[in-house]
């Protein structure tokens, strides 16, 4: 048992979530578990699925992935040192926003891979990722947090499930499409979580 690595404990982990009985997989296509690599220190949290997502599979894959790779390149991050996942492991339908209940019922899975990943930063993405971190992970209280245009960048250290992580709030890399504005703040933000990964290297 303790001869399993990471990657196949997240591989059996996928396989559970993918036989559980959740909220929207009725109506979807392919569940979307997460990508990139599970011992980066490193970890991207949005919100969900969309079309191109719910086809492949993957997170990150449409519109949003381009722009998000693009972004990632430019501080010198890829899916070999990122690992990149969802709040919901499903599509909501015409992408509409996550209901309290399917948050309630998806993210025992991304504590799943949080507990086997160990990530030393967290970057949530948009404001269902951040409300959900910031809350804690008490779906209650979400509504009630500060959203991303208050908190982005703004490093906050979090004692979750028993992991010591520092969590980065950014905009959604969709957001960012429609409002140019907004990319020479997370290119802002984004030094941070640079300076951020290249202590850790260091130390
Ligand atoms: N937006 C998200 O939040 N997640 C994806 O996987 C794709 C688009």
């Amino acid at each position: 048992m303790g001869m399993l690595s990471k990657v196949d404990i997240l591989k059996e982990i996928e396989e559970d979530c993918r036989s559980a009985d959740l909220p929207l997989k009725e109506i979807s296509t392919n569940l979307v578990f997460g990508k990139g690599n599970p011992n980066a220190e490193i970890m991207f949290v949005g919100e969900a699925a969309g079309h191109n997502e719910d086809l492949q599979g993957l997170p990150f894959v449409g519109i949003a992935g381009k722009n998000l790779d693009k972004l990632l390149d430019k501080v010198g991050l890829n899916m070999e040192n990122v690992y990149i996942t969802n709040i919901l492991k499903y599509r909501p339908p015409e992408n509409r926003n996550p209901l309290p209940e399917e948050i309630k019922a998806h993210t025992p899975w991304l504590i799943e891979q949080i507990k086997q990943i160990k990530p030393k930063i967290i970057c949530s993405l948009g404001n269902y990722a951040t409300k959900f971190f910031l809350s804690n992970g008490d779906v209650e209280n979400m509504e009630k947090m500060p959203g991303i245009t208050q908190v982005h960048g703004k490093i906050k250290t979090l004692d979750f499930h028993g992991l010591k992580i520092k969590l980065i709030p950014l905009f959604h890399p969709a957001a960012i499409i429609y409002k140019r504005e907004l990319i020479d703040l997370w290119e802002k933000d984004m030094e941070i979580v640079k300076k951020e990964t290249r202590q850790k290297t260091l130390g």
